[in-house]
């Protein structure tokens, strides 16, 4: 003989729990792709965030065979935030200070210091992970561009959205103004 006790389910079956939204670590490695706000044309191929923005690579310009842009501060496919402030305008300093980050010193006609107070929160990316950007020189270089002069990559627009620094003696970064462009998922 055989006790059967029939199990029923129980009191209505467990429903299946939704997937958790805010499961933090995969979420934040995932790539976006920055497209230009007036326009909506993408800029920049998938990028992934990191943390900040990396140490300035060791490379000696000076005893390059050929002048060109330095190897790039951000690795390609990643972007990062720069929290200092970038670009133009530049303003004297009265202690001696890098002009903007990893940029080192300039100094005017006086010998005053100069020092960046342009906007903070640009998107730094690899240079060559953009595309569709025009250059128009808006500082003096000798073989590329500076970022003295504010915002010189143009959107097929016509619209800036980012500054460019390639001259051979500077850090190879492209910066996105924070206000010009908009990351969207993948
Ligand atoms: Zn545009
Ligand atoms: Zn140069």
């Amino acid at each position: 003989m055989y006790d059967r006790r029939d199990k029923d389910q129980g009191p209505g079956k467990a429903a299946p729990k939704p997937p958790a939204s805010t499961a933090g670590g995969a979420a934040e490695a995932e790539a976006v792709v920055f497209v230009c706000v007036t326009c909506e044309v993408p800029l920049t191929g998938p990028l992934t965030r990191l943390p900040a923005v990396p140490e300035l690579p060791c490379y000696e310009w000076w005893n390059a065979e050929e002048p060109g842009p330095s190897p790039s501060t951000v690795p390609s496919g990643f972007y990062a935030i720069e929290t200092e402030p970038y670009g133009a305008p530049l303003v004297v300093s009265e202690v001696s200070a890098q002009a903007m980050p990893r940029y080192g010193t300039i100094s005017n006609e006086h010998g005053q210091y100069l020092v960046s107070q342009g906007p903070r929160g640009n998107i730094v990316v690899n240079p060559d992970d953009a595309h569709g950007l025009e250059l128009q020189h808006v500082s003096s270089a000798c073989c590329g561009a500076t970022p003295t002069g504010g915002m010189n990559q143009l959107c097929a627009c016509g619209t800036f959205v980012a500054t460019l620094c390639s001259d051979c003696c500077c850090p190879y970064e492209l910066h996105l103004s924070a206000d010009r462009v908009r990351a969207v998922g993948p």
